[in-house]
């Protein structure tokens, strides 16, 4: 008989994304058919997956990991690959249909790249990949014939709202936005915030990272410059609303002047689902949202003087070539030190703008050439710290 289930590879399958969508192929047996799961460094996790999962094969990139998920694994049959090259050999396993990438980071960039290559589907939750290279990726999907399904909220609640109106041309988009912990606050008040606060987020649990991307809006920045390659935006028909309630996911406005928003409570395993199961919509018993909750929904302006990642990430957007690639490496590297106590929370965007004047600008750049400004940022962000 044939086989019509669809076989999924999961990069970063420890993280918030990853676990999520486990949960979610765990529901659907009968669809969804487990080939490969990935971790950076989490050995314990990766090997409690592979043994309730029982995936094809695992990859730990961690090398120094490699034993002890072997030793673990061997007897379950299962194959276990370490390194970060082994990333992006594995996504081209024949048997592999779709491939969710739910890793942190520039990091994505290599693998995504080879397992659109290779012909594999995408659920795309590693937005950065996008941010860096968004020209590449997009040329390489269009072809080798692949899709790029969005994981993002904001970008599944677009792609959800374009169903049945892919020949209609798209006048404007809306991105909301939570506003995250610091809404309201002044600059002055941002200089004390610590680290704790801004892992906080009102309305999301998420891995580190982008849950300080989201205190500081450069993460509706970077879906700013998401948006425009996934949905072929000009850069001003893109808008940011923040929508403190998190149930309007984001808002298509047709030529006509039409407005489709996509709602519901903000839970993660809906976007990856459908994702993943498009074009069906499949069954959920997910929380469903209630209006005796909600008396009403606001909406207001993004405070882009305050919250200046938000400014920056426009301003990388306009000048094009490079430009987000430097952005993207920066913001990586003052994330990391704001989560060590590095610097401060309004550091982060005095680094980033930094790093925006001082490397060179390539106009259009190659993958080599994005290879080495992610390269040269980071050694530019590090000295900058020091
Ligand atoms: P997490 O930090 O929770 O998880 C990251 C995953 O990637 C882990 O499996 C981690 O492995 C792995 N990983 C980390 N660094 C590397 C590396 N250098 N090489 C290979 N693998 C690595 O992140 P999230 O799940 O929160 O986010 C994943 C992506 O999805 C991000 O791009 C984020 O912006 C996006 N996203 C997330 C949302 C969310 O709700 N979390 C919402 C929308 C988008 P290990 O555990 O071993 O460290
Ligand atoms: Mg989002």
């Amino acid at each position: 008989m044939e086989d019509k289930k669809r076989h999924i590879a999961i990069l970063g399958s420890t993280g918030s994304i990853g676990t999520q969508a486990l949960e979610v192929l765990n529901q659907h047996p009968d669809i969804f058919e487990l080939e490969v799961l990935t971790a950076h460094s989490n050995a314990e996790l990766l090997i409690k997956q592979a043994l309730k999962y029982q995936p094809n094969a695992v990859v730990i990139s961690d090398e120094s990991r490699y034993r002890e998920v072997n030793d673990a694994l061997f007897d379950a049959g299962i194959k276990v690959y370490a390194g970060e090259e082994a990333l992006t050999q594995v996504v081209e396993m024949e048997s592999i249909d779709m491939v969710l990438t739910a890793l942190v980071g520039y990091a994505g960039l290599k693998p995504t790249l080879a397992a659109i290559r290779a012909g594999k589907n995408i659920a795309l939750a590693n937005k950065e990949t996008l941010v860096v290279a968004g020209d590449l990726v997009t040329k390489m999907a269009q072809e080798k014939g692949v899709n790029v399904f969005p994981v993002d909220s904001e970008h599944s609640a677009i792609f959800q709202c374009l169903v049945g109106e892919f020949h209609n041309p798209i006048e404007k988009i809306y991105l909301t936005a939570s506003g995250g912990p610091f809404r309201g606050k002044t600059r002055d008040e941002l200089m004390q915030v610590t680290r704790a606060q801004a892992l906080k987020h009102p309305n999301w649990v998420m891995g580190a990272k982008i849950t300080i991307d989201s205190a500081s809006l450069m993460n509706k920045g970077l879906e700013v410059i998401e948006a425009k390659w996934l949905f072929n935006l000009k850069n001003e028909q893109i808008d940011v609303i923040v929508h403190p309630q998190s149930i309007i996911h984001s808002i298509v406005q047709f030529t006509d002047g039409s407005m489709k928003a996509q709602m519901g409570l903000p839970d993660m395993k809906l976007p990856i689902q459908f994702a993943l199961g498009y074009p069906q919509r499949l069954k959920s018993d997910f929380e469903r949202f209630n209006f005796a909750n909600y008396s009403s929904f606001t909406f207001e302006q993004p405070d882009k003087e305050t919250f200046r990642n938000l400014q920056l990430a426009f301003d990388a957007l306009e000048k094009g070539g490079n430009a987000a690639c430097v952005l993207n490496a920066a913001n990586e590297v003052a994330v990391d030190a704001f989560l060590h106590d590095k610097i401060g929370f309004l550091a982060m965007s005095d680094l980033i703008e930094h790093c925006l004047q001082k490397v060179a600008y390539i106009e259009r750049p190659e993958y080599e050439d994005y290879v080495q400004t992610d390269r040269e940022t980071r050694e530019m962000a590090k000295a900058y710290l020091n």
